[in-house]
């Protein structure tokens, strides 16, 4: 692991701010890991807000919600931030916040003390609830795992640079969050529960350290990739998951603090997914913000909330700088994913040219899964698919560190990227 500059400064002390509600929205059908939704709505449909529009029949899926009320005016193809394009929802907003849902009385405390875990993860599945830190892995499966888990981690290490969304969460809605893990942790039926924070977060540390007797606080050391799931459980519980495997092999599930907070206001608001924390940041923003958006908002929307810009971007990213996405166009939406949005300027976004492998070794010690990305990256040039496949792609948590650290320049996570593809396949 490596100590990154953290960019955060610029974004920390800016409370969240709710962004007005955009005149258009576009929601994908596709924002979790699984199977696309199929619209349910037509166009000329009205729609309120936190309306299910997009649902299917499958096992991995989260629904898609209106995030503005209004009327549907296509059904079409759009910019989408990971996947390039795919079939959203267009709503055109009448500015009305029309919302159907009622808020009590299932926000009484003392109902929702009795709901089972059944309950609680009908209302998770129906509330369209994915990981909130950029994985998009439907949260009513994580909820329910195929063997008994004894450990629960809440994930608020936000250890890549420019990102400050999860800290504003944590200082912000405390008992909130707090509310969300004690009906996570019910689900799961777990006593032992870790909230893990970077120790440049003090001021969350403190919150949590104050508020919170049940569970543990580990404060972890600030450092690259700190967040990623295998590496919190090495850190907090000296546990390894085998290669292959997922945390609830060795009894252990990760949430993100975001995605507890959306289960919270599932449960006691009645609130599905339909809005995010998103940090608005990087050298070519004047105003950088922790904004509150309506999912399915472009982002050319938020940059301007948060304009003028200094300077024409060179770079859009949709995530971390470390495992972000470049983007093409900034007609992309926010979508349930969407933790940040960077703008960098010519001199940052340049790439230096390829040069060949020195054979240093850097990114061989720095992996934090302990892989040759080196091999690996070679493998995939010549697409030898199986030798990449035994050097172990497929455990890549593509947090870009062997990018970060090879004085030749070569894309290593690129062509990994393309091996686990393959090799998943
Ligand atoms: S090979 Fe994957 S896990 Fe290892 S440093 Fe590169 S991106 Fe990170
Ligand atoms: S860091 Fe770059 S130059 Fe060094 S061994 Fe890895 S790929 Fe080769």
């Amino acid at each position: 692991m490596v100590r990154l500059e953290e960019h955060k400064t610029e974004a920390e002390n800016k409370a969240i701010e709710k962004m007005p509600q955009p005149s258009r929205v576009y929601i994908p059908l596709s924002q979790h890991l699984g199977k696309i939704c199929s619209p349910e709505v037509k166009i000329g449909d009205s729609v309120f807000v936190g309306q299910r529009i997009g649902s299917v029949q499958a096992h991995v899926y989260a629904p898609v919600h209106a995030s503005v009320s209004g009327k549907v005016t296509f059904v079409q193809d759009w910019p989408h931030p990971a996947l390039g394009r795919c079939k959203a929802i267009v709503i055109e907003s009448d500015g009305k916040d029309n919302n159907s849902r009622t808020y009590e009385p299932t926000n009484l405390r003392t109902e929702i003390g009795e709901f089972t875990p059944e309950k609680i993860k009908k209302i998770v599945l129906e509330a369209g609830i994915v990981g909130m830190g950029g994985a998009s892995f439907p949260t009513h499966i994580k909820l329910n795992p195929p063997k008994p888990v004894d450990t629960l981690i809440i994930n608020g290490a936000e250890c890549e640079p420019y990102l400050t969304g999860d800290y504003r969460l944590m200082v912000e809605k405390t008992k909130e969050i707090l509310q969300g893990i004690e009906l996570v942790a019910r689900c799961l039926g777990v006593k032992q529960i870790y909230i893990a924070i970077e120790d440049n977060k003090p001021e969350a540390i403190k919150q949590f350290g104050v508020r919170s007797s049940q569970f543990l606080v580990k404060v972890l050391k600030s450092q690259y990739p700190q967040g990623g799931e295998k590496q919190l459980i090495k850190n907090i519980l000296g546990k390894e998951v085998p290669s292959g495997k997922l945390p609830f092999d060795i009894g252990i599930v990760v949430h993100n603090v975001a995605t507890v907070f959306a289960v919270y206001e599932a449960v006691y608001l009645n609130k599905p997914l339909y809005e995010r924390v998103v940090t608005v940041t990087g050298s070519c923003i004047s105003n950088p913000k922790n904004l509150l958006v309506r999912i399915g908002t472009p982002i050319k929307d938020l940059i301007d909330f948060c304009g003028p810009l200094k300077e024409e971007p060179a770079k859009i990213i949709i995530g971390g700088p470390m495992m972000g996405i470049a983007q093409f166009s900034d007609k992309v939406p926010v979508i349930k994913s969407t933790t940040g949005v960077l703008l960098f300027n010519e001199k940052e976004a340049s790439f230096n040219e390829e040069l060949p492998c020195i054979r240093c070794g850097a990114c061989v010690r720095e992996c934090p899964i302990f892989l040759m990305p080196t091999l690996i990256s070679l493998a995939s040039q010549k697409e030898l698919w199986s030798q990449a496949k035994i050097y172990g792609a497929s455990d890549c948590i593509e947090c870009g560190l062997c990018n970060y650290v090879c004085p030749a320049n070569i894309r290593l996570v690129q062509n990994i990227k393309r091996a686990k593809l393959e090799v998943i396949r």
